[in-house]
């Protein structure tokens, strides 16, 4: 049975989605302000582990991230500029899906923008101006707390005496409030300023939090399954997402709450206003692979804080290289054909119990990836005493596969090519550069290339190995 640590109850609770077979969830994503950074991209990776489970226990998945491309920080770097907002955030948000896509994240089926969607949150405005639990002062509109009893549900954060300026991100808007606790929902903007929307109570842009009540509940429905986002976003956007949300439909509005545990750096928060914080290309650059990358990130469970090292991420490098070895060879072996059965077919079984139970158990991806080399181990050691059979090599690779579609860390396998093969390929380049024929021992180099090999020019003569 699948559970969850719901942060909103406090407890690990089993699993159960409103509505049979379908999960919908809703996770909080970037602000397309600049590039993100790897602590921005284990909270997006738990994200993309979250729902690849789920989809995996069966159900009908629909998965919806925002991209914030609306907020003081986009607005103060494009007037800084002199460029629009869109101009600001584009190429930041192109940049996103792409860092996305080279760590193995699949695409939310839904990506809204917050620009595109101010609409629906002028109308939840109004909601809450119509029903008392907003009101406008000075031009702007402001959640009025003390009408909603529930607030502090999911944070458990007591709200005696004045939390302002405290140590959690509070809202510290510069306009008069009933209460400091009180949240803008509608920023005044004036006539000649940019950017800025009209509404039925004056022209203005939206605060942060309205943005993902507005987006969630457009394509997930008034209540939905599963709220995620890093622990940071916990106090106070979605103790707001719930109140604006709650407040102006009287539902509820997520059942389950899930937050990602920072990613840290020498013990502190990764982040960019710390200026300690390395982006996923500034990784690559220096010679990692996504894969490993990816490996690290999910090495500790979601809801436990990791520490960034390179000595850690140089470990994940080794490992993916293993695992990646491991399902080579056991190919190389299923060709042999060997016939008949043997007991890694209930290795195997146990192996997929196993990871399956971690998994279930709130995403325990250590416990997960503890099953997976459980098994090379184990598979290994019968590899060299006697070999597999085709029968256990296929039920080895499939289960490959299944680890491979919940973590994604094996990477897409690549087209085999025989260490014969190659040393006929680089004798032929040999040939080729002797003969002045760069374009054919460059195009030799690529192919190889393609296929995972990489050539080093020694003293003794070329020497290859496998990526
Ligand atoms: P932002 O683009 O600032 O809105 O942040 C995007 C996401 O990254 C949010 O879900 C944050 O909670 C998350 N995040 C920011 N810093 C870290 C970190 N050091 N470790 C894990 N998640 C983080
Ligand atoms: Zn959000």
């Amino acid at each position: 049975m699948l559970r969850f640590y719901n942060n909103l109850t406090g407890k690990l609770e089993d699993f159960e989605p409103l509505e049979e077979g379908k999960v919908s969830i809703y996770m909080c994503g970037p602000t397309v302000w600049n590039f993100a950074h790897i602590g921005n991209f284990r909270s997006f990776t738990f994200g993309d582990i979250l729902r690849r489970y789920i989809k995996f226990k069966g159900y009908d998945v629909t998965y919806v991230m925002n991209l914030t491309d609306v907020d003081d920080r986009i607005i103060d770097e494009s007037n800084k500029k002199g460029i629009s907002i869109q101009e600001m955030t584009e190429p930041f948000t192109v940049a996103f899906n792409e860092d996305m896509a080279t760590l193995g994240n699949i695409k939310p089926d839904i990506q809204p923008k917050a620009t595109e969607h101010i609409e629906e949150m002028i109308e939840i405005i109004q909601k809450l101006l119509d029903n008392g639990k907003a009101y406008e002062s000075d031009g702007s509109i402001y959640f009025r707390i003390s009408a909603f009893p529930d607030y502090g549900k999911l944070s458990k954060i007591s709200f005696e005496g004045n939390v302002e300026g405290g140590s959690q991100r509070v809202d510290t808007d510069k306009y008069d409030k009933e209460d400091a606790r009180d949240f803008a929902l509608w920023k005044l903007v004036g006539e000649d300023e940019n950017p800025g929307w009209d509404a039925p109570f004056g022209r203005g842009r939206p605060g942060w939090h309205i943005e993902c009540s507005a987006m969630s509940m457009k394509y997930l429905g008034e209540t939905f399954d599963i709220h995620a986002g890093g622990i940071d976003l916990q106090f106070p956007h979605h103790e707001n997402e719930i109140a604006q949300s709650e407040g102006s439909t009287g539902k509820l509005f997520s059942k389950y709450w899930l937050h990602g545990e920072f990613l840290k750096i020498d013990n502190e928060k990764m982040a960019k206003s710390l200026g300690n914080d390395y982006t996923l290309r500034d990784i690559i650059g220096r010679g990692f692979s996504p894969l490993a990358i990816r490996y690290l990130l999910i090495s500790i469970p979601y809801h436990r804080q990791l520490n960034f090292t390179f000595e850690g991420l140089k470990g994940a490098e080794t490992t993916i290289e293993r695992l990646q070895q491991f399902r080579r060879l056991v190919r190389e072996e299923k060709e042999k054909g060997r016939q008949g059965e043997g007991e890694v077919l209930s290795l195997v079984e146990k192996s997929l119990n196993e990871f399956e139970s971690a998994m279930d158990d709130n995403l325990n991806t250590s416990e997960a990836l503890a099953a997976i080399h459980n098994l090379v181990r184990e598979v290994n050691s019968t590899l060299t005493e006697k070999g597999l059979t085709v029968e256990e090599s296929d039920a080895v690779l499939n289960a490959v596969e299944t680890f491979n579609s919940v973590l994604g860390i094996f990477g897409e396998e690549q087209e085999e090519i025989l260490d014969e093969e190659i040393e006929k390929l680089i004798e032929e380049r040999q040939e080729a550069r002797h003969k002045r024929d760069f374009a054919r021992s460059d195009e030799i180099r690529d192919l190889l290339a393609e296929k995972g090999i990489i050539l080093e020019d020694t003293k003794e003569g070329v020497r290859w190995k496998r990526k």
